[in-house]
């Protein structure tokens, strides 16, 4: 992946939210856990930890939250047109967001070193060789 140019663009499906990741993501994990399943209406979805000071948003972004089981609050940002869910956040940890890097105009950045919650992977899904693997939330 070293022929990968930053700033990388990114957008969402209707292009109202817009942004620039300045730099590598910190880690990137597939996670198979069931509200993941939802979330991406996919067998898995794609999590990229960006440091805060290495991404700049423009667009207007509506926002939503749950309580994780853990006891985080899971904030969700997202588009208010298409519905395209841009990033996570925890607001007790404000230097790190958990981007949505499928919205990425260069996806190849889009490799996941590490699965997690593998106890909930529908089971027809072969994990990849070579990746870390948790069954449940390892941080
Ligand atoms: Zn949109
Ligand atoms: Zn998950």
């Amino acid at each position: 992946m070293n022929d990968i140019q930053y700033p990388i663009k990114g957008a969402c499906q209707c292009g109202k939210v817009t942004y620039q990741l300045l730099a590598p993501p910190v880690m990137i994990a597939a996670c198979h856990c069931k509200q993941c399943q939802k979330l991406s209406t996919s067998a898995f979805s794609i999590t990229a930890m960006v440091n805060t000071n290495d991404i700049r948003f423009s667009g207007e972004m509506h926002e939503w939250s749950r309580l994780a089981d853990n006891g985080n609050t899971n904030g969700a940002k997202f588009c208010p047109g298409c519905g395209n869910r841009i990033y996570h956040f925890n607001p007790n940890d404000p230097d790190k967001i958990k981007l949505k890097p499928s919205t990425l105009s260069d996806s190849r950045v889009i490799q996941p070193s590490m699965h997690i919650w593998t106890c909930e992977k529908q089971e027809w899904f072969v994990i990849p060789p070579g990746v870390d693997t948790y069954e449940k939330q390892p941080f």
